[in-house]
């Protein structure tokens, strides 16, 4: 099969000599190591360790830690299109480096461009000391388990796992579904909501702490046998009275609220995982009718004039996406304009949605032997479909924000 040292955001693309650098390594990583495990991964629905301990080695766990911290200091656009690269390979190793690479990029970078107080902010400094620390020195994993299976993690509603103030640190209880990483996290960063006496559970009242594996009262349960992304292994995860120092904290309280309201682009980190499996899918299309794909036999059926066409479809589509997100993984700021937020969303859904059409293109185009399961086609298949299901911009939620947004300025009713 075709070498594919095009990097995903094409050859003639601006790449910083960082960016170059990291994209040159995760691509012979994904090539050589990841892409061989997937097939098992896969089919047995377990977590990709190898690939872990090979990025761990590589000092990718360390991407978006900064440099003053011993990290590659990685802004927002060189996160998205290392994790776009490795989507090529494993789907599930690129979705589950987003929970942990992000958390440090919200908890570092992003968290930058904040307003705290200078209390908070010393504050928080120590506590970013505490959590790169772990993850540089000693090779530790954070996850993101927010979902609960209610409207919290659409952003409309606050969260039902809650934490009570206790001597030194927080009380947390709930029940948090789909945590990916959930065999494998050393740490999982949970949102919850703080309880206060004689007051309603808000918004604004979101924390941001990082629980340990082993923390007494945290107990992995449930099964995990899903249609795709099955290597993430997402159980659920429950908290029964689980305390936590203060120095657990990810975001001083109340910033997380703040991100959600000013840095939204922190929502469409899930998207380059699906652009690296629509590039797969378009890659495993021309190899196939190239006839460079081991088991098919050498015919090539690209001299049909039905193929061509289809790869043409396939070709416009990817550029349509890949442009979008290129576009979108540059404008990554705080306080965004109105046009900056809508395109977010509207790359967001691009990329989910035609991840998805393009697998089935490619299904459509190879053919019966491409759908069988010793080739990585049908899991692409599989994989792509996660995508526009994952909160909080799922493609029916970005379609109703874009809708909202662009009708109503802020403040603005009908009534
Ligand atoms: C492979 C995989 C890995 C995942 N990993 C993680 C993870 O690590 N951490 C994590 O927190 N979550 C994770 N998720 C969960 C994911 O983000 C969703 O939260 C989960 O799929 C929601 O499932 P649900 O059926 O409860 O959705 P529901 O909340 O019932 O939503 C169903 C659909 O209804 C729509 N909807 C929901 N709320 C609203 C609303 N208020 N207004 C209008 N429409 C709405 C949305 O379009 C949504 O797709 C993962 C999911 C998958 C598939």
């Amino acid at each position: 099969m075709t070498d594919h040292p095009m990097p995903i955001c094409g050859d003639d693309y601006p790449l910083t000599v960082k960016q170059r650098a990291l994209m040159t390594l995760v691509h012979r990583l994904g090539r050589e190591s990841f892409a061989p495990r997937a097939t098992q991964l896969d089919r047995d629905a377990q977590f990709p360790f190898a690939n872990y301990a090979d990025m761990r080695r590589a000092g990718l766990l360390g991407l978006c830690v900064p440099e003053s911290h011993g990290g590659h200091g990685a802004d927002y656009a060189t996160y998205a299109l290392v994790s776009a690269e490795i989507g090529r390979y494993c789907g599930a190793t690129a979705l589950t480096f987003n929970m942990h690479v992000c958390t440090t990029l919200w908890s570092g970078l992003l968290s930058e461009d904040l307003d705290m107080s200078d209390e908070q902010r010393a504050s928080h400094q120590s506590c970013q000391h505490l959590h790169f620390d772990r993850v540089i020195r000693e090779g530790a994993i954070y996850a993101q388990p927010f979902s609960e299976g209610g409207a919290a993690a659409a952003g409309a509603a606050p969260f039902g796992t809650t934490a009570v103030r206790a001597e030194g640190g927080w009380r947390i209880s709930g029940k948090k579904i789909f945590a990916s990483l959930s065999d494998a996290a050393d740490y999982f960063g949970v949102l919850c909501t703080e309880r206060k006496p004689d007051t309603q559970l808000s918004r604004r009242d979101t924390l941001y702490l990082a629980v340990p594996r082993h923390a007494p009262g945290l107990t992995v349960e449930g099964t995990w046998d899903p249609l795709g992304m099955r290597a993430t292994v997402s159980r659920n995860l429950v908290f029964q009275d689980v305390f936590v120092p203060d120095e657990a904290a990810l975001m001083p309280q109340g910033l997380y609220f703040q991100a959600a309201t000013r840095w939204p682009h922190m929502f469409m980190t899930l998207s380059p995982t699906y652009m690296g499996i629509a590039q797969a899918a378009y890659d495993f299309t021309v190899a196939y009718l190239r006839g460079e794909i081991a088991g098919t036999g050498p015919v090539k059926r690209r001299q049909f004039a039905t193929k061509q066409i289809a790869v043409a479809e396939m070709f416009i589509k990817l550029e349509q996406t890949r442009n979008l997100f290129l576009r979108a993984i540059e404008d990554a700021r705080v306080d965004p304009s109105k046009s900056t937020r809508l395109r977010a969303y509207a790359a967001q859904y691009t990329i989910m949605e035609n991840a998805q059409d393009l697998a089935r293109l490619a299904i459509r185009t190879c053919g019966g032997q491409s759908m069988l399961k010793s080739l990585p086609l049908e899991r692409l298949y599989r994989d792509a479909r996660c995508g526009s299901l994952m909160l909080p911009w799922t493609a029916e939620l970005c379609m109703d924000r874009i809708g909202r947004e662009a009708l109503y300025e802020p403040g603005e009713t009908d009534a």
